[in-house]
């Protein structure tokens, strides 16, 4: 069932259990993650669930009303652009075998494998068998961008859609969302696929994947597509693991050049470090564009001021409300320097892409892949260039190449 304030079943007598301290929407039933407060309107103490508050109040005032979940079959043809290569194609058959045999799949995936349209096949066998599909991501902007991939793929399908503030609504046998909106679903998807399993906030969110388990029906499947799987996730997969190394169009992800230094005190001394200038230099002369990944904000805008030599630089930062126009004027070639302090916009690609990440250092592992998967996307252009400026070689930078180099060769490391 899902909870819809339109619904016809009184599920519970208030959202929350204000004595056993319970979220019966959530599972919370953590003390500290609940607030009370008097309320002049009930004329008494309120609670109400701060664990998912970000979908709406669940509270001890307010009774949870929810619909009986119901299957539909539905005729749900897609059109694809492109021919899946053969890798992508063995990828799909074992999605389509993982929904129909009703197993979990860890799809070990390189960013830029294509790994969104390995799913459509999987997809379209669910809905034609009348199984309700979810398609979430903890990632908004990963969200959004599912959603406009599978709807322009599945033209005719009727895809729920649903992140903060955001809310298109059917009957929920075809759902794109974040992962916080599954809290509305219990018993309902008999598949649930999780793009970026690693962008939980917190590494192993217990809740988040609580809130998965808790909207799959008793014998659905979970399908992980993920760049950076760990132990956690092989065991929620139950060891059930395939693997795309090489991207779809057949080429390696770029192994990262390592320089040494020192970008910051150069910067206090009001000056731009001389390696940063020289590949900056030539990334610029060789006609073509660059991300610069700075570990704090501070530091990007004080480098950002030292760089007047170089024309059409640009600064971006996730609170950023003009950052999606300076995603639209860095494919357009207007700006070609974009200096950014967070894995930018996961889905976007651009041609002709280089990398370089300062004071690399300050980076976990999980990120510079991440990072690196950002060039060489395009079939185009499937070889960009990673620079990697950092003081000292760190355990993370060593484990971020050994695991492109793995990928590269086809293994799984953990
Ligand atoms: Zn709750």
């Amino acid at each position: 069932m899902y909870f819809d304030s339109k619904g016809d079943i009184l599920y519970k007598e208030s959202g929350v259990d204000s004595v056993k301290n319970l979220c019966h929407r959530c599972l919370n039933d953590d003390k500290t993650l609940f607030y009370e407060f008097h309320s002049p309107l009930h004329q008494k103490k309120v609670k109400y669930c701060l664990n998912c508050i970000g979908i709406g109040r669940s509270d001890s005032v307010t009774p949870l009303i929810a619909t009986e979940s119901a299957s539909r079959r539905e005729e749900c043809g897609y059109k694809l652009h492109f021919e899946l290569t053969e890798i992508q194609k063995a990828a799909s058959r074992k999605v389509v075998e993982a929904v129909r045999e009703k197993e979990n799949l860890l799809l070990h995936a390189v960013t830029g494998a294509g790994k969104t349209e390995i799913i459509f096949e999987g997809i379209k066998y669910a809905r034609e068998n009348g199984l309700n599909v979810a398609v979430v991501s903890p990632r908004i902007d990963v969200v959004k961008e599912l959603h406009l991939r599978l709807s322009g793929a599945f033209r005719k399908a009727r895809i729920d859609l649903m992140f903060a503030g955001v809310k298109v609504k059917f009957e929920h046998h075809f759902t794109v969302c974040t992962v916080h909106q599954l809290y509305n679903f219990t018993d309902h998807f008999d598949c649930i696929i999780v793009d970026e399993f690693d962008a939980f906030p917190l590494a192993g969110d217990t809740h988040l994947q609580g809130a998965v388990r808790k909207s799959l029906t008793a014998r659905g499947s979970i399908i992980i597509m993920t760049a950076t799987p760990t132990r956690k996730m092989l065991k929620l997969a139950g060891g059930n693991v395939f693997q795309i190394a090489r991207r779809y169009h057949g080429h390696d992800l770029a192994i990262p050049e390592i320089h040494y230094a020192n970008v910051r005190k150069a910067m206090e001394k009001g000056r731009l470090d001389a390696k940063l200038e020289r590949l900056l230099d030539g990334i610029m002369t060789h006609g073509r564009k660059v991300l610069v990944f700075f570990p704090e904000i501070k530091m990007m805008h004080e480098v950002h001021g030292l760089m007047g030599d170089f024309d059409g630089v640009e600064a971006v930062y996730s609170g950023d409300a003009a950052r999606y126009v300076k995603v639209q004027r860095m494919r357009e070639g207007d700006i070609r320097i974009l200096l950014t302090t967070t894995i930018l916009e996961r889905g976007v690609t651009f041609r002709d892409l280089d990398v370089i990440v300062v004071h690399t250092e300050y980076f976990p592992a999980d990120t510079l892949i991440q990072i690196c998967g950002r060039v060489g996307r395009k079939p185009q252009d499937p070889t960009g260039n990673v620079h990697f400026l950092t003081l000292y070689n760190t355990h993370h930078i060593r484990a971020a190449i050994r695991k492109i180099k793995a990928f590269n060769s086809g293994r799984t490391v953990l």
